[in-house]
């Protein structure tokens, strides 16, 4: 199971809001200068000034409304804010290398971890040999030192949050007794589901399976050998499923896969099997386990819930014919 696109998606969140915060702030203090460049009659500067402010309300137009395009950023904003501190440090010299630092910052805040290393590079790149001619050699030492440091820090402090921002995204979509999905992800992921469908019309399909008598497991042997039962059940389908299905535990003993580019008659065929498998699985010392399950393959502009509500309708009729079996 592959939960890569869930979690890039994101980190694509998390810097749409960071550019959002960082536009805004840009906006505040950038266009007071920008006015003032005008105002001075530096026309250059005060252009270059305005591209940024103009890029940056574009910025954090599209990140209100949930538009994250990080092209326009590391195209647009990007170049227009090294050739106008380019353009400032030849102008009015060493005043402008206070500008370099929160422009570091923001490429981390704005782009992924590698769009904004490579606009660092670029950044400092250009910018190093800029002052180096402008500057007298102790206060050019040290500028480099600092910038340098704001970079590095920046750098890893967003590596830091990305990790723990996956690692904790992985711990609210899993489950943590079975390691299998848990509930949080299923809307989504059939709504995307039933979308692609919408355009590809490969066929989807759905198992949803429950363990027959389990209140008898946990009350007979005990909460922890029903626990046991559970995760075998998780481990079983994690080894039988493709890479591109996918595998929830959506309530106490209720399963559900999710099989791409399987039709009705593969997905009957493919529970029935797996009900026979589990029967045999030696999940329990002294006696069997069973499961019952609903199948339901997605129709032409079916709604993800109506689809879900037949797969759950199917699963009660293999109860109420006797459990142990499927209904499709
Ligand atoms: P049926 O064949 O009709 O499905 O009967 P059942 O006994 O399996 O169904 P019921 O819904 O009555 O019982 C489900 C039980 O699952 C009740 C609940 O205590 C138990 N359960 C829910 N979550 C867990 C869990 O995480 N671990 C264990 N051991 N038991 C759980
Ligand atoms: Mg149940
Ligand atoms: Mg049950």
């Amino acid at each position: 199971m592959d939960t890569g696109t869930y979690s890039a998606e994101h980190l694509t969140n998390l810097r749409l809001k960071s550019t959002l915060g960082v536009a805004v702030i840009a906006l505040i203090f950038l266009t007071p200068f920008a006015i003032n460049h005008f105002i001075q009659a530096r026309y250059l500067l005060g252009a270059g000034s305005m591209a940024i402010v103009v890029l940056c309300a574009i910025n954090a137009w599209n990140c209100f409304y949930q538009r994250y395009h990080e092209p326009l950023i590391f195209w647009g904003l990007i170049p227009a804010v090294i050739l106008f501190l380019v353009l400032a440090l030849r102008e009015q010299g060493v005043i402008i290398t206070y500008w370099c630092y929160p422009a570091v910052v923001s490429f981390y805040f704005m782009l992924h971890k590698r769009q904004a290393l490579i606009a660092n590079v670029i950044f400092l790149a250009i910018v190093f040999p800029q002052t180096w001619v402008l500057l007298e050699p102790t206060f050019m030492l040290r500028f480099m030192v600092t910038l340098l440091s704001v970079s590095a820090f920046s750098a890893i402090f967003v590596h830091i949050i990305d990790k723990q921002q996956k690692v904790l995204e992985q711990h609210v979509i899993t489950d943590p007794l079975t390691g299998l999905f848990n509930r949080i992800l299923l809307n989504d992921i059939l709504e995307q589901t039933v979308h692609q469908n919408g355009r590809t019309a490969i066929p989807m399909t759905l198992i949803e399976f429950d363990v027959d008598h389990f209140k008898v497991i946990n009350d007979t042997l005990g909460h922890a050998d029903g626990d046991r039962v559970l995760r075998g059940i998780g481990e079983f389908f994690k080894t039988r499923v493709r890479r591109a299905d996918k595998v929830f535990r959506i309530g106490g003993e209720e399963f559900l896969i999710l099989l791409y580019d399987t039709d009705a008659e593969a997905g009957k065929r493919l529970a029935t099997e797996l009900c026979h498998a589990i029967a045999t699985l030696a999940l329990l010392p002294y006696s069997t386990v069973t499961v019952s399950a609903g199948v339901a393959t997605l129709e032409p502009g079916e709604h993800w819930e109506e689809w879900m509500k037949r797969c759950d309708e199917n699963l009660y009729q293999a109860k109420k014919d006797g459990r142990n079996r499927v209904a499709a």
